[in-house]
């Protein structure tokens, strides 16, 4: 008999199994459907020894220390900082736009005129998402806020979602704010470093060799939801699909990735370029920024953004609109009669466009309030 069956390896599962198996002393079974462990996050080495994320670039940012300490307790870091550039009107201009971006792509003196407007209503240092840019009083900021938005969001955000940015909850297009500064930085956090030797070497260093934790891979829970004996069941799949989609399937953004190799130290001038009016796919990431690994071959992803169909591809994002909220909530609501029995959590269980150190501090709130002492 289990205390726990942990369906899910990704982030949220590893970091509970790990907590349950170091902290109470209790036993779980970790199984995934998946032939790994790492969920998302998961990292190999490709047949010329690079380092590859196989469901797209991961980069590690946080401002919560107690997530920091927690993993640093199964990672050595290196020191990153993700720079994107996007191809607008043929010059790769810093994303988030910002105040160099506006002197690469406007002439001189309207540049330092938009700078001028910008200090003065808003502040140095500031940051504002494109939709509140847009609904300034001011006309001439409307008109650089419309800019932006016809330049960097509208185009990125129909190919990434099939949708236009005012039809997403605003926290969709708020993660990339223009800035007022000349930190071309993609995230601003405190801490923004890659695990030294990748995820799945993090997530080996969690769950490896622990004798409370037996781990099941290639298993669906649906084949041995009957056949195993345990006390609670913490889930970290599709919430929809724990309750047989009973009010309708939650949608899911999906995404195809394409690895190109390349004979050439380096192929792009920074991390991730990203294209949001040329191609049919949204960015492309050159893996040895992130990984520091040297070799005259360089592997870049190229991301294709795919409408998620059950069975046939992954449902990487959840689509942050009210209408998807109110449809969760009603899954939600369901989840909350059986709590005595199963615990939600993680990107898909919880619905939520969560990062890395959100689905961490998640799992470790979970335990402290849920399962610590229970
Ligand atoms: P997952 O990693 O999705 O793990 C859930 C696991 O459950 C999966 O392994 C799945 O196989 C398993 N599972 C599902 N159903 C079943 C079943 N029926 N039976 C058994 N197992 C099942 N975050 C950042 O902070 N920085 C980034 O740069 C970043 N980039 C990203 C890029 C992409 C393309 C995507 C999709 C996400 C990115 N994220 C990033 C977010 C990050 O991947 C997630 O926050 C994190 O991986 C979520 O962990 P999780 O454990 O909740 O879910
Ligand atoms: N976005 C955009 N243009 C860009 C970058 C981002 O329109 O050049 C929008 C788009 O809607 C995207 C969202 O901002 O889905 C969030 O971007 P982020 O890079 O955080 O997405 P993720 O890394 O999670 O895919």
């Amino acid at each position: 008999m289990y205390d726990y069956l942990i369906v899910g390896a990704g982030f949220s599962g590893c970091v509970l199994a790990e907590r349950i198996a170091n902290e109470s002393g209790k036993k779980c079974l970790l199984i995934d459907k998946r032939d790994h462990i790492g969920g998302n996050a998961y990292d190999y080495q490709n047949e010329d020894g690079l380092l590859i994320h196989k469901y797209g670039p991961h980069i590690f940012h946080t401002n919560s220390q107690k997530v920091v300490d927690y993993l640093s307790r199964f990672t050595k870091w290196n020191e990153y900082e993700h720079k994107v550039l996007a191809l607008v009107d043929g010059k790769y201009i810093p994303v988030p736009f910002n105040l160099n971006s506006l002197h690469q792509i406007f002439r001189y003196e309207k540049a330092i005129h938009y700078e001028k407007l910008l200090l003065s209503n808003f502040g140095y240092g500031s940051k504002i998402p494109i939709l509140q840019l847009r609904n300034s009083p001011n006309p001439e900021i409307i008109e650089l806020a419309d800019f932006i938005y016809q330049k960097i969001f509208l185009n990125y955000t129909l190919k990434q979602w099939e949708l236009e940015p005012e039809d997403l909850d605003s926290a969709v297009t708020a993660r990339v704010p223009v800035i007022v500064s000349h930190d071309d930085r993609y995230f601003q956090d405190s801490f923004q470093s890659m695990p030294r030797y990748g995820y799945s070497a993090m997530f080996e260093n969690m769950i490896g060799n622990n004798p409370n934790i037996e781990l099941a891979l290639n298993t669906d829970y649906k084949s041995i939801i009957k056949s195993v004996q345990y006390k609670k069941l913490i889930f970290t799949g599709p919430i929809d699909e724990y309750f047989d989609y009973s009010y309708g399937p939650l949608p899911y953004r999906s995404l195809r990735f394409e690895h190109e190799i390349y004979d050439y130290e380096f192929f792009q001038p920074t991390g991730t370029v990203n294209f949001p009016n040329n191609f049919e796919y949204t960015r492309r990431t050159e893996m040895k920024y992130l990984t520091f690994e040297r070799s005259s071959k360089s592997v870049c992803m190229v991301e294709y953004p795919l409408p998620y169909i059950i069975g046939e591809n992954e449902p990487f994002y959840p689509i942050p609109q009210v209408v998807n909220n109110d449809l969760y909530n009603k899954y939600a609501r369901a989840a909350e009669k059986i709590s005595d029995d199963v615990i939600f959590c993680g990107r898909l269980a919880d619905y939520k466009y969560y990062n890395m150190d959100q689905v961490v501090a998640r799992a470790l709130h979970v335990f402290e309030s849920k399962i610590i002492d229970k």
